[in-house]
């Protein structure tokens, strides 16, 4: 209270009644450097003959109260007062009064509006010119991977098939992770296979800097492109499979099989290592090099159902190492990568007979894993319960080792 030691009162024309019970009320001075009221709130209710818990109202009413020594920093109206220790309270920082704060308020939900609005426009505008891209594609001259996935999608989706849109793709459950299922839609949208419809919702798209975007693959709203020779999508599906039928007499077969078996292999023993951990509530797994490597070293030797098995046995041992006393969680876990090698070699060595972890073949297990073994290999179950990358290697790529 600097400079003026004293509220300031303007009178309302209501209430004349109580005006002499707001003079006393917001009557003071300094008193030995401090301010001090000079009745209390008893003795002016005693006084008045008013409730003593009224008073404050009855002020009000009568008198709106102004401290002129602080005064709003957008538009210096003094600061009004709801009651005496409003007034004798210390105000830290700048005083902006109740309309002011409510006008900056206002001004910043404007702003975010607009703003939000503008990032909409421009979502729009990139699902719009998007949308205009991979429009037709010469499906005779697919490649033979990239046949196999387009197969997978028509067969897991009704709609894909009859007339090439497909929403929700998280839900085809094409391959173990929807991360890879996620990659492998790119990987067709980049090749010109996929396009984007324009319903496909703004959240599936994100800006980045610099004018470009990223987008977010299974809320995006996904059409093939038409066939250029002008088939209709069931004929397209077609000659999917006619491609994907010739087998050996396409010369990306063998590469198209090891790559489509390690990619589904490894994303298959990622996702199971993640669930198993999981499930003994152990810290999450940090995929680093050693990791990478025992599960690859793993897959060399042994199938994916197999190699599920083995990674079951393993989570298990260091989920009970972990309960020991003086055993740290996080280290139980480093030990996994170690154990699965030393056991692979152990397998290897001593022949054991791994027994597969299967799921439902028909229902459970991922399409392209069924479609890679049913219709790529043509060896169904019993081809995926016994495939290694070291016998995929000396059987479908020929023993060609060049081939890593
Ligand atoms: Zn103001």
């Amino acid at each position: 209270m600097e400079s003026i030691a004293r509220p300031f009162l303007c009178f309302e024309e209501a209430y004349p009644e109580y005006r002499q019970l707001a003079l006393d009320y917001w009557s003071g001075g300094m008193v030995d450097g401090r301010f001090k009221w000079d009745a209390s709130v008893e003795d002016i209710s005693e006084l008045h003959g008013v409730l003593k818990k009224d008073v404050p109202k009855l002020v009000r009413l009568a008198a709106t109260a102004v401290n002129p020594a602080i005064r709003c920093c957008d538009c210096d109206y003094p600061q009004e007062l709801s009651s005496r220790s409003a007034f004798t309270a210390r105000v830290y920082g700048d005083h902006l009064c109740t309309s002011c704060l409510q006008a900056r308020n206002r001004a910043r939900q404007d702003k975010q509006k607009q703003e939000e609005e503008r990032r909409f426009a421009a979502l729009r505008e990139v699902i719009a010119n998007a949308s205009q891209r991979n429009q037709t594609f010469c499906y005779d001259d697919i490649e033979y991977t990239d046949a196999v996935i387009a197969f997978g999608i028509m067969l897991a989706s009704d709609e894909a098939c009859e007339d090439g849109r497909f929403q929700q793709s998280d839900a085809l459950h094409l391959c173990t992770t929807t991360t890879l299922s996620g990659k492998l839609l790119g990987r067709l949208f980049n090749r010109g296979i996929l396009g984007m419809e324009d319903t496909t919702p703004p959240r599936a798209i994100e800006l980045v800097k610099e004018g470009g975007w990223s987008y977010f693959p299974h809320r995006i709203h996904w059409k093939f492109a038409r066939d250029t020779n002008g088939r209709s999508f069931p004929s397209v599906m077609t000659l999917l499979g006619e491609i994907i039928d010739a087998r050996e007499d396409d010369p990306e077969y063998g590469q198209a099989v090891a790559e489509l078996w390690r990619m589904l292999a490894y994303d298959d023993a990622l996702d199971h290592l993640v669930q198993e951990v999981d499930s003994y509530r152990l810290p999450d797994v940090r995929v680093g090099p050693k990791t990478d490597e025992a599960v690859w070293h793993a897959l060399e030797h042994f199938s994916i159902p197999q190699v599920r098995r083995e990674i079951t046995n393993v989570v298990k041992n260091a989920a009970a190492l972990s309960q020991r006393r003086d055993y740290v969680k996080r280290h139980a876990l480093n030990t996994i990568p170690g154990t699965l090698i030393s056991y692979v070699d152990r397998a290897v060595s001593e022949g054991w007979q791994v027994s597969p972890v299967l799921h439902n073949w028909q229902n459970e297990e991922p399409i392209l894993l069924t479609v890679l073994f049913n219709r790529v290999l043509g060896t169904g179950l019993p081809g995926f319960k016994t495939l290694s990358n070291s016998l995929l290697k000396t059987s479908v790529l020929g023993g060609d080792a060049a081939f890593e």
